[in-house]
């Protein structure tokens, strides 16, 4: 199932996506997208509704450094266990929304990345278990202030701006995550391009490892890392992010308007 969230003249809702290109409709689901959904009956052509950010989460957890092509693009070393960080849940914006510029900053990068969606509350999830406790995939974008992010020695300031993390345009619910096409253009030029299965720790050990931390709920989101080729955007320029058995996720970036 293709599960989404849009806006529509009569508000709010998410949606099964269903049928291909023109003709795709929007198909709304009562209360929430967990377990088996049941409809309202309500539908629109996508075409005339607006995609959201595919879910609410309570948090972003994210793993750094795991390729070892950017790994050694960055100039370290690829770390023996998952490093992970947050992104705070006001960091998420949908498809097509613009990513703000922080005006003290001269360095933002994009960073093209699979995303796993938490479909039920868990903790100490076993890796051999931990596909259990997926709800599907989407694509994100773990935008950076690479500025601050190197200045201030530890990442939460730089990756943490509102408008940092799109979502979307969709999560796929039925997709084997382990060896899939990611390619991230801008401005329609080929910026990284790699596999899904070079990810150094993979999605079961990822989820073992946070779930060791943290308790996740649904709805949560976890950013797998980036390949090689991040680089700066900057104002009027558009990123988008396709991986293989998804979709693409663009979003333009824009400065901060002066209040
Ligand atoms: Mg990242």
């Amino acid at each position: 199932m293709r599960l989404g969230r849009i806006a529509s003249p009569d508000g709010v809702a998410f949606v099964s996506i269903e049928g291909d290109g023109d003709e795709r409709i929007a198909k709304e689901i009562a209360e929430h997208p967990f377990g088996t959904p049941t409809f309202t009956g309500r539908s629109w052509p996508l075409a005339d509704v607006r995609l959201l950010a595919p879910i609410l989460a309570s948090k972003v957890i994210c793993i750094g450094k795991n390729y070892a092509a950017h790994v050694a693009e960055m100039g370290g070393e690829a770390p023996e266990d998952p490093v992970i960080f947050l992104k705070p849940n006001t960091s998420i914006i949908g498809p097509n929304a613009a990513i703000v510029l922080p005006p003290n900053s001269n360095n933002v990068h994009y960073e093209g990345e699979l995303a796993v969606v938490i479909g039920r509350p868990c903790k100490d999830v076993p890796a051999a278990k931990a596909l259990d406790v997926v709800l599907g995939y989407t694509v994100a974008n773990d935008v950076t202030a690479r500025d601050h992010q190197r200045h201030d020695g530890q990442w939460t300031r730089g990756k943490s701006y509102d408008t940092f993390c799109p979502l979307g345009p969709w999560i796929e619910t039925q997709l084997d995550p382990s060896d899939l096409e990611i390619t991230t253009e801008l401005d329609g030029e080929v910026k990284q391009h790699s596999r899904t299965s070079l990810l150094l720790h993979d999605i079961p050990k990822i989820i073992e490892w946070i779930s060791a931390v943290m308790t996740l709920l649904p709805g949560d989101v976890i950013l797998t890392g980036t390949p090689e080729g991040v680089g700066p955007i900057v104002a009027g320029q558009t990123v988008s992010v396709t991986i293989e058995g998804i979709g693409t996720l663009s979003n333009p970036a824009a400065p901060k308007k002066v209040q």
